[in-house]
């Protein structure tokens, strides 16, 4: 029978859980997926000042929350020291290790590496991995306070779990010839290594929190989908062929392979993310949407019962238009609240101009005389408006969108108007007329 493949997500829980540690979790989920195996948790929680609880929680959080289920038990690591400390004894009895006083603080063991030859490996990512054995130094396997050294634990822990296949950011590339070593002096089969690219900023620099958000939560708490932060990490050194990019989890776990997957670095792209965000936002189910959609703006105090009942009608345009749940508020304002914000730059534009204040007069007084107040007849009127005038409908479209929204983008003008109804649209194109007219606006 074939070996079962095992995988781990091995975090150090020392705070919020940075998207390149996710995206580890990730890869090892969609291959254990991808390969009937087991996805393991292991908490190395061996920085006792730093793995607090609430990190831990935050933690296991993040995962629940992106869906990363994993296979059996956690393994928390301080709960193995013991056999850490028996092994770093037989590693000293065969002569693999030495005791040293470093900085006369007490004695510290170190593994020692080969003076001769090369470390070889076969990346599944990175592909062949040499390193001269001169260029290597021996380690510390445990400080002179007794405890396990990260090398020592790690390396220790995987074979206790029995992992098969280490998927990890590359950063821990030199530190896998260390483990190499150590796996070949306790015996035990070396796993297969899988480094993932680095995440890089536009300027293809390490993606830091200077660059925006760069921890899970803020993600959340930004309003973005935990499937489409997902599809977009699952993306960050792997392609799955084609120009497929929108998928569920179950068909990147069938796609996934390390053929596909890159070993250049993957740019961190908020753009792409927020316009995938949109696309998940726009296929959620309605009453998932309009969950979100109460939440924020209950939060943000907007009233958001519409006042002429057209709720459905409303979320029709808002839902396909929203790229994350935190813009709803700012979006919707004009359609819940008579003070909304105008935009400076629309003002300038479209408001500011020649014959703007008429405009929006005239306008007004062909929708009061209008006998009816649908999205076509509003359209017709607009358009007829336009040839009047000689001048088309974008002169008129833009500088009525401004009036009635302060803003330059959101639905259908025809649809906006509708849904404010005809009361509000002709008491803000004139009270905004007129604040023109006074140079107050
Ligand atoms: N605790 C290490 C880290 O978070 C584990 C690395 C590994 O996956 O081996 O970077």
């Amino acid at each position: 029978m074939a070996e079962q493949i095992r995988v781990r997500f091995a975090p150090s829980p020392t705070g919020k859980v940075h998207i390149g540690n996710i995206r580890a979790a990730i890869f090892n989920w969609l291959f254990a997926r991808h390969v009937g195996g087991a996805f393991l948790l292991r908490v190395e929680d061996t920085d006792l000042e730093r793995s607090t609880p609430e990190a831990i929680q935050a933690l296991l959080d993040c995962m629940r929350w992106l869906g990363l289920d994993w296979d059996g038990e956690i393994l928390y690591q301080t709960s193995q020291r013991a056999r850490h400390l028996e092994v770093a004894e037989e590693l000293l009895r065969r002569g693999l290790a030495y005791r040293e006083n470093k900085g006369g603080q007490g004695e510290c063991v170190i593994f020692r590496m080969p003076k001769e030859g090369v470390i070889e490996y076969d990346d599944l990512v990175k592909g062949r991995m040499r390193k001269q054995a001169k260029d290597t130094q021996d380690f510390v396997i445990v400080r002179s306070d007794g405890s396990p050294v990260f090398h020592l634990a790690n390396v220790l822990d995987d074979i206790t779990q029995g992992v098969t296949h280490i998927i990890r950011g590359d950063d821990h590339v030199e530190n896998t010839f260390k483990h190499i070593q150590l796996f070949k002096a306790l015996g035990a089969p070396i796993p297969r290594y899988a480094h993932l690219p680095m995440i890089v900023n536009n300027q293809g620099k390490p993606y830091s929190k200077r660059d925006g958000a760069a921890f899970v939560g803020e993600f959340r708490e930004q309003g973005f989908l935990p499937d489409a932060l997902f599809n977009f990490l699952a993306l960050l050194g792997w392609a799955p062929g084609g120009d497929r990019e929108i998928m569920t989890r179950r068909e990147m776990a069938e796609a996934f392979d390390f053929a596909h997957c890159k070993a250049s670095p993957a740019r961190f792209d908020v753009k792409k993310l927020t316009w995938m965000n949109g696309e998940y936002i726009a296929r959620q189910p309605r009453a998932d949407f309009e969950a979100a959609f109460d939440a924020r703006l209950a939060a943000a105090g907007l009233p958001h019962e519409p006042l002429n009942g057209l709720r459905a009608e409303l979320l029709d345009q808002i839902q396909p238009r929203t790229k994350t749940y935190a813009d709803i508020p700012a979006n919707c304002r004009w359609f819940f609240a008579e003070d909304y914000p105008f935009d400076e730059k629309a003002v300038a534009k479209r408001l500011h101009a020649d014959g703007a204040a008429a405009l929006l007069d005239e306008a007004a007084a062909a929708i009061e005389a209008a006998p009816d107040f649908t999205v076509a007849s509003l359209e017709a009127l607009v358009r007829a408006l336009g040839e009047a005038k000689g001048c088309g409908m974008g002169p008129l479209v833009h500088p009525i969108r401004v009036a009635v929204s302060g803003r330059a983008e959101g639905p259908g003008l025809f649809e906006m108007l509708w849904l404010l109804g005809r009361g509000r649209t002709l008491r803000r194109l004139r009270a905004v007329a007129a604040r023109l007219r006074e140079g107050t606006l």
